[in-house]
C-alpha cells in the first residue's frame, strides 16, 4: 500500500483507505478554544474553565484518532497477509507545511508500529521498502524509472510501455511486488514460502515486474 496525504493508504487493487482526520473536523473548535483561552485573566476561575474544555477537546480528537486507526489496522491485518510500505520520511515530509497537519493526523508512525504487531499476531509480514525505493517514479508494468515525478502530478503514462497510471496505485503496486518478491527471497524463492514470516533482511532480489499480483492475498473488497 502506498501511503499518502489526501488518503492515508493506497492498496495495490486501487481500493482507498480514508483514515481518520478528526484534526481537520474539529480544528475551527479548537482554534476557538484557544483564542478564548488567551483572552481570559491569567489565574481567573474562567481561564481554568477553558483550559479543561481544551484539554478535553485534544483527548476527544486524541481518542477519535486511536479509535479509528486501530479498527483499521486490525480489518487490514485481517485481511492481507503480505503488506509492502514504503518508508516514509516522516519527520522530512512534516516539515513541510502544507502537509504536516495531514500527516500528523493520519499518525503514519502509529499506523505503521501497528500494522507490524497485528501483522506479526496473526502471522502476517510487514515488508518495509528501502527509502531509496522508488515506488511512484517506477513503472509497475515495465519497471521503467522516471528521472522525477512532481507530487502534483497524478496520473502519468509510461514513456516506454504506454501503461497510464494512478500515481498511488502505481506506487502500491510496486510495493505490493517488492513485498512479494521479498517474502520469496527470503523463503527459499521457490514462491512456496509465502506464508513464513522473516525477521533477516536479507537484500532484495531485483524487481519482478512479471510476477502476479494475485500472489498476494487480498480480500479487502469483499468486505
Ligand atoms: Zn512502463
Amino acid at each position: 500500500m502506498d501511503l499518502g496525504v489526501s488518503a492515508l493508504a493506497t492498496l495495490s487493487t486501487g481500493e482507498v483507505v480514508a483514515g481518520a482526520k478528526p484534526h481537520k473536523a474539529l480544528l475551527s473548535r479548537l482554534q476557538r478554544l484557544s483564542r478564548s483561552l488567551s483572552r481570559k485573566v491569567k489565574g481567573s476561575n474562567q481561564r481554568n474553565k477553558a483550559k479543561a474544555k481544551l484539554a478535553k477537546l485534544h483527548a476527544r480528537i486524541a481518542h477519535i484518532r486511536k479509535e479509528t486507526l486501530h479498527q483499521l489496522t486490525t480489518d487490514l491485518t485481517r485481511c492481507l497477509h503480505t503488506i509492502g510500505l514504503e518508508d516514509l520520511n516522516v519527520s522530512g515530509m512534516v516539515k513541510n507545511r502544507h502537509l504536516s497537519r495531514a500527516i500528523s493526523d493520519m499518525g503514519f508512525f502509529e499506523f505503521r508500529r501497528q500494522l507490524e504487531y497485528k501483522a506479526e499476531m496473526r502471522g502476517g509480514v510487514v515488508v518495509v521498502g528501502d527509502r531509496f525505493f522508488a515506488s511512484s517514479k517506477t513503472c509497475s508494468a515495465c519497471g521503467h524509472k522516471l528521472e522525477k515525478l512532481p507530487l502534483s502530478i497524478r496520473q502519468w503514462t509510461c514513456p516506454t510501455c504506454g501503461a497510464s497510471h494512478d500515481r498511488d496505485v502505481n506506487a502500491a503496486m510496486n510495493l505490493a511486488h517488492y513485498a512479494v518478491s521479498y517474502t520469496v527471497s527470503a523463503c527459499g524463492g521457490d514462491g512456496s514460502g509465502l506464508g513464513r514470516k522473516s525477521k533477516t533482511k536479507p537484500a532484495p532480489m531485483k524487481q519482478e515486474f512479471d510476477r502476479k499480483l494475485d500472489d498476494v492475498q487480498v480480500c479487502i473488497s469483499s468486505k
